[in-house]
């Protein structure tokens, strides 16, 4: 897996600004947008710069991409007052793998969700 953008991912066309996102923080090698169809208050995407198509194969071609981009996320969640450390209720990180999962787009990201009680329910 070689990391090389894809023409027909849409996360790699949001990397390269071909179709806008509202960014919400960004680093040379991750990206941070707020999901478009929000399922919490907070419900930001984290996404590598680079193309994979899920956080597992992701993990495996580049673990310190890996490990950046769960950062990212604690940062995001920072940023955006839903961490404990930061006056919230805390929040969650899902990263949907495979179709049957519900994962809709095939390029690595992880939702992070907060803000919202019902997020105190169990998986
Ligand atoms: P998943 O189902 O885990 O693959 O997550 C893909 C997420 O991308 C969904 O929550 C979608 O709402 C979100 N999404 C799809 N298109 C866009 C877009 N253009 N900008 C921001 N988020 C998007």
């Amino acid at each position: 897996m070689s990391g090389e953008p894809q023409a027909d991912c849409l996360f790699c066309r949001i990397v390269a600004g071909e179709i806008p996102a509202t960014v919400v923080r960004e680093t040379a090698a991750t990206l941070a947008f707020r999901d478009i169809a929000p399922q919490a208050p907070t419900h930001v995407l984290v996404v590598p710069k680079a193309h994979y198509p899920d956080a597992a194969s992701l993990a495996e071609a580049d673990p310190a991409l890996a490990g950046a981009l769960l950062a990212e996320a604690g940062r995001v969640a920072a940023d955006e007052k839903v961490a404990e450390s930061a006056g919230g209720t805390g929040y969650r990180l899902v990263f949907n793998t495979g179709a049957g999962a519900g994962q809709t787009v095939f390029h690595a990201h992880v939702h992070v969700l907060g803000g919202g009680d019902g997020l105190r329910e169990k998986l």
